[in-house]
Parts: structure tokens; C-alpha cells; sequence
């Protein structure tokens, strides 16, 4: 019986470079890691460089199992790189645990990625064709091994000569012995963001919380198609590749992913969580949402379901003039046992994971505010136990419209089969799940919320993918050359 905690597509990885004088870096790396580790739970690791040699650790489990005192003792230089990754189910975690280093003929490499390269199959064949072997199924492998591989007299050039060859989505970090180099693919689909370190010198991190936990100051995007040096105190910058207009920005980051204290396009994550819960209590009040809601009043209180939905519950309350209240108390470690459960416990499923404040919705109305249902393994179970505590109705309320297509780009939704609103009407998802009712936030409201009408992705969505993918060829998205 497959154990079901979690419906939320999976980011893959966080990154993070620092060169910093006179500093410990590899601590450095570690306490930035922490802050990414909502991005991936499965592994992590640091790789540093003190301007001659390189030494790396990495393994499975979260960032403090993973960097044991003695682990850091070796990790000694003033250039590092981080990642943490998520990794699914059949894929060889350690295998594909980064950084991946290696030692090339312009001495050692190490390169930590997050998003996924559309064109990976292809390049890999391409390089086994020309007789290059590989320990990993991952495409950061790929990567590594065509940087060590291409012509030209400097780091820079051979990131843009492989640049040219990467389509998909790329937010990375590259070690060399003396510098550290952040790049990001030319439709800007993964965030990344640069600082100055209060001590002087650099640090880049997939999300701005990171770097102010560093204490940087002075934070900017990696602009699309940038490549930024890291290894003075001046940062230096190259355009390798033209930005593609409109940019292709994952507002996934916004609905899901990022930390609320993330800052990206110049956007803060928690106020559009806040104004998606608004502008999803606007389309209920005025009756123009998809689902079967159409009138104020229809709850009597409302309840996130927690952490993410909580800025939303909050902006809904505020609108709808709804009463907001903790309804669901969340575990947030059961999903990131290695243990597995009995059998008897096995049956308990989201039980194990979510208790009900009995009190807050017995003989209540209730409206509960989620961010998005991708399998929708977990909805139902949710509003069950919901009803087991007493509550009269449970309306479903969605922070997204539904999430229809797979994603290409980094992110793990499962196969379109498995999306719960692939090939379904909102009334026969909210049938499955068992609500009172259903709405979705329309796609519309969704970009008002963040604010902008065009330059994100929005391909889970719509279907309209920012890059041509073959949905025949391709069965697993980012997974695919994994299996
Ligand atoms: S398809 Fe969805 S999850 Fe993937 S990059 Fe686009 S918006 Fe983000």
C-alpha cells in the first residue's frame, strides 16, 4: 500500500556559491543550505576549492545529518558550492547526490544545478557516442562532463559554448579551483539571486532567504542568460546568451515553493500568497470562479492547510470577512522518516501527518484554503478527517487553477495520467475528493496576485509549454533520463 503524506509537485534542488575571503566557507555553505532545505530533503552537499585543490562531501538525508563535524573538518578554502535535492522514488539517491566533481585537463570541476535540461537525452547519447562514460543518470552530469570537454581559454567561454548546446531550465553553480560561477538559463525559469557579503566578497543562493541568512546586502537576480564570476570583490558579469522575451519565470515559485521571505522579480512570495487567498475570496464573492461556490457567507470559518496556505487563509479572511482559525496541527517531519510505518499505522495515511483541532471546526461550515492539488491522493483524506471531527460542510478553496499538464522544467508533478485534473471537470474532482464544493483561483486571478500579465510560465496549467517538448517521447518529465 502506497503511503500518501504529501500532494505537492517537488522542486528539485536548491543551490548556493560563496567566495569569501579570509572566511570558512564551507560553514558558510552549510547554514546557507539550511535555508534552501525546504527546496530538496533527499540529499545534499558542499564542495570547496582554496585556490589550488578541491575536496567535496555530499550524501543522503537532510543538511544536518549529512555534515557531521568531522565532515567539515576536510572542507577547507574560501570558493564553495552548495545543493540540496529532492530526488523521487527509483532514482539512486547518492548517485545522484551533487555537486558533481571531477578533475579535467584545466583542473578540477565541481557543478551543482536545479531545473532540467529538455535536450538531456540527446546530449548524453552524444557524448557516450563519443566514448564518455557516466556514474550517474542525472543531468547535471551531463553538464559537467560537456564543461570539461569544451574548447576555449577560459571558464567562461566553455559555459557559454555549452550554454549555447543547454535547452531547458538551469539556475547552477560552478566550482573551479579559483573562482565560483552562478548561470541561469535564458527564459529564467529557476530563481536565482546574488548578494554582497557583509565581509566582503559573494554568495548566490537559489532564494534571497538564503543570503540573508548569510547577511548579504545589495541582493539582485541572476538575470536570464547571465554568467557572474565569483572571485574578486568586484563581481564580473557576461551576458552569455541574449534573454529570451517574454521570460518564462516558474510562478510555481510563488503558488508553492519558495520560502515566504523569498523576494524574486522584484516580488515578495508571502504577499502574493496573501493576495492569491484575496483575489480567490473576490471570484467566490463575485460568483466568476470556476467551481460551485458563488455567494459570500457560505463558511463560517476558515483554515489553511498548513504552512503554505496560511498567508492565502489570511488574505481570504480578510476579504471574504470569513473568521480565520488553525484548523489542521501538521507534523512537519513525519514526510522525512526513513522508517516505515506499520501496516496498522500505514492505514492512518494523512492522519500521521495532520491532527484536527476538533473544537475550531465542529459543527462549523468550513473553507479550506489550499495551494494546489496535483494527485489529489491527499484532499480527500484531508476533508474526511475534517468531517470525522464534526464539521457541518467543507469547501474546498484553491490558491491555482488546476494543475492539468506535466512539468519539463525541473519540477516533479508525475505523468499527465496522474494528475488528478487531467481530463476532468472541477464537479467530478470535487466528487472524488468527496467536498461540499470546489473552486479553483482562475488563471487570471492568479496573475494579478503576482502581479505581472506576462513572463512567467504558467505551462501546468494551460498545456502552452514555453519550449516545444515531445509529450510521446517523454513519460516522466524531469525523471526521464533517470529510468
Ligand atoms: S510547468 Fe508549472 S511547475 Fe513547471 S516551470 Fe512551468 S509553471 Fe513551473
Amino acid at each position: 500500500m502506497t503511503l500518501y503524506l504529501d500532494d505537492h509537485p517537488k522542486e528539485e534542488c536548491g543551490v548556493m556559491g560563496i567566495f569569501a575571503p579570509n572566511e570558512d566557507v564551507a560553514r558558510m555553505a552549510f547554514f546557507g543550505l539550511f535555508a534552501l532545505q525546504h527546496r530538496g530533503q533527499e540529499a545534499a552537499g558542499i564542495a570547496v576549492a582554496d585556490g589550488q585543490t578541491m575536496s567535496m562531501h555530499k550524501g543522503v538525508g537532510l543538511v544536518s545529518h549529512v555534515f557531521t563535524p568531522n565532515a567539515m573538518m576536510d572542507l577547507k578554502g574560501h570558493y564553495a558550492i552548495g545543493h540540496t535535492r529532492y530526488s523521487t522514488t527509483g532514482s539512486s539517491s547518492l548517485r545522484n547526490a551533487q555537486p558533481f566533481m571531477i578533475e579535467t585537463i584545466n583542473g578540477p570541476l565541481a557543478l551543482a544545478h536545479n531545473g532540467n535540461l529538455i535536450n538531456s537525452a540527446e546530449l548524453r547519447n552524444e557524448l557516450m557516442q563519443q566514448g564518455v562514460g557516466f556514474s550517474s543518470s542525472s543531468d547535471t552530469e551531463v553538464m559537467t562532463m560537456m564543461l570539461a570537454r569544451n574548447g576555449g581559454a577560459t571558464w567562461e567561454e566553455r559555459i557559454k559554448t555549452a550554454m549555447k548546446k543547454w535547452v531547458g531550465a538551469y539556475s547552477l553553480v560552478i566550482l573551479t579551483r579559483d573562482c565560483v560561477y552562478a548561470a541561469r538559463d535564458p527564459w529564467g525559469f529557476r530563481p536565482l539571486c546574488i548578494g554582497l557579503l557583509p565581509g566582503g566578497g559573494h554568495a548566490v543562493a537559489s532564494e534571497t532567504g538564503a543570503l540573508q541568512t548569510l547577511g548579504c546586502e545589495a541582493i539582485r537576480d541572476v538575470k536570464p542568460g547571465e554568467v557572474v564570476s565569483l572571485s574578486n570583490n568586484a563581481l564580473k558579469v557576461m551576458q552569455a546568451l541574449p534573454e529570451v522575451k517574454p521570460s518564462a519565470m516558474c510562478v510555481f515559485e510563488y503558488i508553492y515553493f519558495a520560502r515566504p521571505d523569498q523576494t524574486w522579480d522584484g516580488i515578495n512570495v508571502h504577499h502574493v500568497r496573501q493576495r492569491l487567498g484575496e483575489e480567490l475570496a473576490r471570484e467566490i464573492i463575485n460568483g466568476h470562479a470556476n467551481g460551485q461556490t458563488d455567494s459570500n457567507g457560505f463558511a463560517e470559518v476558515v483554515i489553511p492547510v498548513p504552512d503554505s496556505s496560511v498567508p492565502a487563509a489570511i488574505g481570504f479572511s480578510h476579504v471574504s470577512g470569513i473568521p480565520y482559525n488553525d484548523g489542521f496541527i501538521k507534523n512537519r517531519y513525519v514526510g522525512r522518516t526513513f522508517i516505515e510505518p506499520t501496516d496498522s499505522l500505514r492505514k492512518r495515511g494523512v492522519a500521521l501527518k495532520f491532527n484536527v483541532i476538533n473544537e475550531n471546526v465542529r459543527d462549523r461550515r468550513v473553507v479550506v484554503i489550499d495551494d494546489s492539488i496535483v494527485r489529489g491522493n491527499t484532499t480527500g483524506p484531508l476533508i474526511k478527517l475534517l468531517r470525522n471531527a464534526g464539521a457541518k460542510e467543507v469547501h474546498m478553496a484553491i490558491t491555482c487553477p488546476p494543475i492539468a499538464h506535466p512539468c519539463f522544467m525541473g519540477v516533479d508533478m508525475g505523468t499527465q495520467d496522474s494528475l488528478i485534473a487531467h481530463q476532468r471537470t472541477v464537479d467530478e474532482i470535487r466528487q472524488m475528493v468527496n467536498a461540499d464544493s470546489l473552486t479553483y483561483l482562475s488563471l487570471e486571478g492568479m496573475m494579478r496576485a503576482v502581479g505581472r500579465t506576462d513572463g512567467y510560465c504558467q505551462a501546468c496549467f494551460t498545456g502552452q509549454y514555453p519550449i516545444p517538448v515531445d509529450l510521446t517521447s517523454v513519460k516522466t518529465g524531469f525523471e526521464r533520463v533517470t529510468k
